[in-house]
């Protein structure tokens, strides 16, 4: 009797949280069939297409979304009051580096992007992926399917890896025969699951390749229906010729091209966007597939900082240069084979080493060894300048005779007119917490010093920062077009370790809040098409970016009022917030803004996505 007494209570109080609107937490069941497994109520539906929000609710049944229409009746096992909320489909990250943090099963749920509404993630890029080098396609997917994933990833084959497996880092053609081994590798990666091919031109060996070649390798591609992506030849001053070049490579093999993180670096060469996109649109009249992906923020690169006081001005006329990748590699050719692998062992994030990784390493031929573990070694980033004491106490000698001191001031002034210029460079880390996201013309205003002065004491004093590579007009002028879709470029870090750059933390949710709520440079509805279903339609998955019935619930409850991106380049490591519910195949992974611990994420192979 009391139990029944007790029950009665339990299912009252139940009833009145879900009439309150409240969450109906897993597991506590109401008796009885449901109708649906979970209805999101009140809310406002943009449904994706970039047309107005509309008040509807929004049932799910399984991984599926099953209803969508105004006050739905019916029972469900769970209610999520989405009042005075925005109701979206996941947000989709056509070009993401997660894939390399996700080594590390601590990072596999991509918390970082689940918190800005991410649900889908496209991995395998600028020419780099997992394999074949270091895992096959099909051990990486079962992995990832059976230990879990926080959100849903499709993988590309990185034309970089297939290249170095073949050909090493060798700066020539390939041979007939490496051509049809590199065929053969990307053929396989289809087979076993992958959504298409990218390249990284920019970069070693991509650069090597010419553009015979990359058309070779994305033809292997075309009988799935695949895509290929593409980090171009060039950004800067020569932009219209690498976007030529994209052009003609999807003509030649009839495969939709995608420009990775569109974008004009460089202040000389800032306006170039309108330009490009009219090639774009040109080879689009033309009935071509070309569409792009942006990240909206001014700087480039996972390390983006760079002295102030340029190579020649440290080094003066009678310095010696310092460390290059030659010398490592001169060093490194003492040591035995036994020795390297040891040494390379201790240097690469892919250990232990995979079976097929270490039979990779055990068939290479001694110099390419040696080139490996040098090139693994040195950090190429070629914007960090002398930083050895040796050239430091140089410098400082040379500052103090007037002569000297004049043609270092004279060096470092032109180097700043002539990059981006005082007013676009930004402190990002300084000793002085108040300089922190001033720009160099506002430090040398508060110190009341000349801009050249200013730089020379703030690398004195250790400061790191960080060039606008990109104007404001060219971001804005590429982020109005309705072909370009949103890749955050970042990564899945442990959390608080590194610097990385803000955009693995905040890129969705800061395109909203900065260019469509602050700037009103676009409308909500077109950042959030350019987040769900153009993506979706540029990776050709006709069941994902929209809420619309027989879609997969992948599903953002966003607070846009409330959105927050706390991120900063001193303190990168700060989760946005905005997204209260999130669901990935129908499960929810965030609630109340925070993570359940769930990881629903699936491979999307393109046969089954
Ligand atoms: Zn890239």
């Amino acid at each position: 009797m009391r139990k029944n007494v007790l029950l009665g209570t339990v299912l009252a109080a139940a009833m009145a949280l879900v009439l309150a609107g409240a969450v109906f937490p897993r597991g506590q069941q109401r008796a009885g069939p449901c109708d649906y497994d979970l209805l999101i109520k009140n809310g406002l539906v943009m449904d994706g297409s970039g047309g107005p929000a509309k008040a509807l609710d929004v049932a799910i049944k399984g991984d599926m979304i099953v209803k969508v229409a105004p006050s739905l009746k019916g029972r469900a096992t769970r209610i999520i009051d989405a009042s005075g909320r925005t109701v979206t489909p996941g947000f989709i990250d056509l070009h993401t580096h997660v894939d390399d943090g996700m080594v590390f099963r601590e990072n596999r749920a991509c918390l970082n992007y689940l918190l800005q509404g991410v649900t889908s993630v496209v991995v395998g890029q600028c020419g780099g992926s997992a394999w074949p080098i270091f895992e096959k396609a099909e051990d990486l997917i079962r992995m990832w399917s059976e230990e879990g994933i926080g959100l849903n990833a499709a993988l590309l084959v990185g034309h970089g890896q297939v290249r170095q497996l073949v050909m090493g880092l060798e700066n020539r053609e390939p041979t007939a025969e490496e051509l049809e081994k590199m065929k053969a590798l990307v053929k396989e990666a289809m087979e076993q699951g992958a959504s298409g091919i990218s390249t990284g031109l920019i970069y070693v060996p991509g650069s090597f390749s010419k553009t015979d070649e990359v058309i070779e390798l994305v033809k292997v591609v075309a009988p799935y229906k695949g895509i290929y992506h593409t980090h171009m030849r060039n950004e800067r001053e020569r932009l219209l010729e690498a976007i030529r070049e994209t052009v003609e490579i999807s003509e030649k093999t009839g495969v939709p091209a995608h420009i990775s993180h569109f974008k004009v670096l460089g202040k000389s060469n800032w306006g170039l966007s309108r330009e490009a996109c009219r090639l774009v649109e040109e080879a689009r009249a033309r009935g071509l597939t070309i569409t792009a992906d942006q990240y909206p923020y001014r700087f480039s690169n996972g390390y983006p900082y760079r002295l102030l006081i340029p190579h020649e001005a440290w080094l003066g006329e009678k310095a010696a240069p310092g460390l290059g990748t030659e010398d490592v590699m001169n060093i490194l050719d003492y040591l035995r084979d036994a020795e390297l692998l040891d040494l390379y062992k201790k240097i690469t994030p892919y250990y232990p080493l995979s079976p097929n990784h270490e039979r990779f390493l055990a068939g290479l031929p001694r110099q390419r060894l040696v080139s490996l573990v040098a090139w693994s070694l040195v950090d190429l980033d070629p914007f960090r300048g002398p930083e050895n004491a040796r050239e430091r106490r140089f410098f400082i000698d040379r500052l103090r005779d007037p002569a000297e001191a004049e043609k270092i001031r004279r060096v470092v002034r032109r180097s700043i007119e002539e990059s981006v210029g005082a007013e676009n460079i930004v402190v990002g880390i300084a000793v002085e917490k108040n300089l922190e996201g001033k720009t160099l013309a506002e430090v040398a205003v508060i110190k009341g010093k000349r801009i050249e002065d200013a730089a020379i004491e703030l690398d004195l004093m250790g400061a790191r920062c960080i060039p606008l590579q990109m104007g404001e007009e060219d971001i804005e002028v590429i982020m109005k077009k309705d072909y370009v879709g949103t890749g955050s470029d970042g990564t899945a870090p442990f959390y608080g370790f590194g610097l990385p750059h803000i955009r693995s933390y905040s890129t969705f949710l800061h395109k909203i809040k900065k260019y469509a709520l602050e700037r009103k440079a676009i409308t909500l509805a077109h950042a959030i098409r350019s987040q769900t279903s153009l993506p979706a339609a540029i990776m050709n998955w006709n069941d994902r970016g929209w809420i619309k019935e027989g879609c997969k619930a992948d599903i953002v409850v966003l607070d846009v009022r409330n959105i927050r991106t706390p991120t900063s380049i001193s303190n990168p490591h700060q989760y946005s917030r905005g997204v209260d519910y999130l669901l990935v195949n129908g499960q929810t992974v965030i609630e109340k803004g925070r993570w359940n611990g769930a990881l629903p994420g699936r491979v999307l192979k393109l046969k089954q996505s």
